[in-house]
């Protein structure tokens, strides 16, 4: 039987990366989206048409009646969830004296209660039951290392990898792993408020000499979802060019 795959935040960018990567394999695949209903039908009927099995599901993942609504939606559509992949997020870019509560406030809202909303849903309906499942969260370099103007995110995808060590160790008795993807540069909208200038002196830091790629983050996700990687728990994978040793 084809295993399943939720993914947050899945109708562009990295997300839709994972998405296609999963359903290429033959997982079941849940898109999420929550406001890019236009991308995600498209990227749902293009996997379609190649004889993929997908599904779309919108679903604000700070709000957890939508998200409980959503895998109850997955779990009657493909029977369980093995693999979740926490990766809708935001960013910003501001100095720290700049952001006010409302800025810091979303900032958690998105990257962190977000995430804790879909894993506590997932393991609650499907994987402690059954005592089997993979989570997989995306953070961030900045989570690692401290970006300047990205305080507020840079807390945030820190916060992802302290919950995904923690959650690692309480989760492994029951047979479940939760690991952390930190990818460095990736081209993508997140991308899109750095100039042209500050692009090439990023590409210039970067000892592998180039931005990363959304498949690049995608088949570090799959194969952390792989049987290969059934004793790797608790781990921050970064792909990332070098940019971070
Ligand atoms: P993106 O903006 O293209 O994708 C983020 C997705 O999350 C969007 O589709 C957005 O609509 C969705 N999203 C935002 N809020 C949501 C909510 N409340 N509910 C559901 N979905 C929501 O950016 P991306 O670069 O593809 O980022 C994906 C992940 O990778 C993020 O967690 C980001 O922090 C992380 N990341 C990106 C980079 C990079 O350089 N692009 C680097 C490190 C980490």
């Amino acid at each position: 039987m084809s295993k399943t795959v939720v993914i947050t935040g899945a109708a562009k960018g990295i997300g839709k990366a994972i998405a296609k990567t999963f359903a290429y394999s033959g997982y079941n695949v849940c898109i999420n989206y929550n406001t890019s209903e236009e991308e995600a039908k498209s990227l749902c009927e293009e996997l379609a048409k190649d004889g993929c099995n997908v599904i779309i599901c919108k679903a604000d993942v700070t709000d957890r009646k939508q998200v409980d609504k959503m895998i109850d939606t997955v779990i009657s559509s493909f029977g369980n969830i093995d693999v979740l992949v926490n990766n809708a997020g935001i960013s910003e870019y501001k100095l720290f004296i700049d952001i006010d509560e409302k800025d810091l406030k979303r900032m958690l809202d998105v990257n962190i209660l977000g995430t804790f909303n879909m894993t506590q849903s997932v393991l609650k309906k499907s994987m402690l039951p059954r005592k089997d499942g993979t989570i997989i969260n995306i953070s961030s370099i900045w989570g690692m290392v401290g970006a300047s103007l990205e305080v507020a995110y840079s807390t945030s995808k820190a916060a992802i990898i302290g919950m995904s060590k923690a959650l690692a160790k309480e989760l492994a008795p029951s047979n479940i792993t939760v690991n952390v993807v930190a990818p460095g540069a990736i081209s993508t909208d997140m991308l899109k408020e750095l100039s042209d200038e500050d692009m090439k002196v990023l590409q210039d830091e970067i000892p592998l000499g180039k931005i990363g790629r959304v498949e690049d983050v995608a088949a570090t996700v799959k194969f952390l979802a792989s049987y290969e990687a059934r004793y790797i728990t608790g781990q921050v994978i970064s792909p990332n060019g070098g940019l971070v040793i």
